[in-house]
């Protein structure tokens, strides 16, 4: 195998990508071949306008191309004293698509694992805690919207006793039955959650 194989060289830069094997890296070059050369080129642009351009806002760690911040944070509508924190960047536009929050958010970028080898310093902890001794000092809540996974809840404990120490309202995105579910589809824990987190009406 010889590395200044083009067609070697692409199958074994996307087969490092997640959830990509070699055969599906192979197929997707063989596809690739098939197309329009123009197309090959807007791709190959696109990568690199993307390696070149986006990095992470200073501010709430999500990825953005803007100059400096990003546009969640330079929106001056949005209301400073509640603090969103997710796992990740993907969470985060899902939350966003919901338009029911208007806050801010930070971005940890993962969540604890001991399995994985996810450990506090490879989260975006010191960011956040900057920004809260910062440009943040006026929150007064911070939502913790980690998965309800048991990464996730490990997660939010670990940050609920880290800024439990900055006198902050610490709360947790409620767990439950779908909207729209049937009670008796749902699964054992999320039912026995939603008993437990039940609220006055
Ligand atoms: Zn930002």
């Amino acid at each position: 195998m010889s590395s200044s194989d083009p067609i070697r060289a692409l199958v074994s830069q996307l087969s490092r990508l997640p959830g990509i094997g070699e055969r599906t890296a192979t197929r997707l070059v063989h596809h690739l071949l098939r197309q329009d050369r123009a197309l090959l080129h807007a791709l190959a642009e696109s990568l690199v306008d993307v390696a070149d351009h986006v990095h992470e806002c200073p501010r709430c760690c999500t990825l953005t191309a803007n100059i400096g911040r990003c546009s969640v944070c330079e929106d001056t509508r949005r209301d400073d004293a509640i603090l969103c924190v997710v796992a990740t960047i993907q969470d985060l536009a899902a939350i966003e698509a919901t338009s029911e929050f208007r806050g801010r958010y930070h971005v940890l970028h993962g969540t604890l694992s001991p399995i994985d080898g996810t450990r506090p310093d490879d989260l975006r902890l010191q960011p956040l805690l900057a920004r809260l001794l910062d440009d943040d000092q006026g929150v007064a809540e911070i939502i913790l919207a980690t998965p309800p996974s048991v990464d996730g809840e490990a997660t939010a404990l670990y940050l609920k006793k880290l800024l439990g120490l900055h006198g902050l309202k610490i709360t947790r995105i409620a767990s439950g039955v779908p909207v729209g579910g049937d009670l008796q589809f749902a699964d054992k824990p999320t039912l026995a959650r939603a008993i437990a987190l039940r609220r006055t009406i």
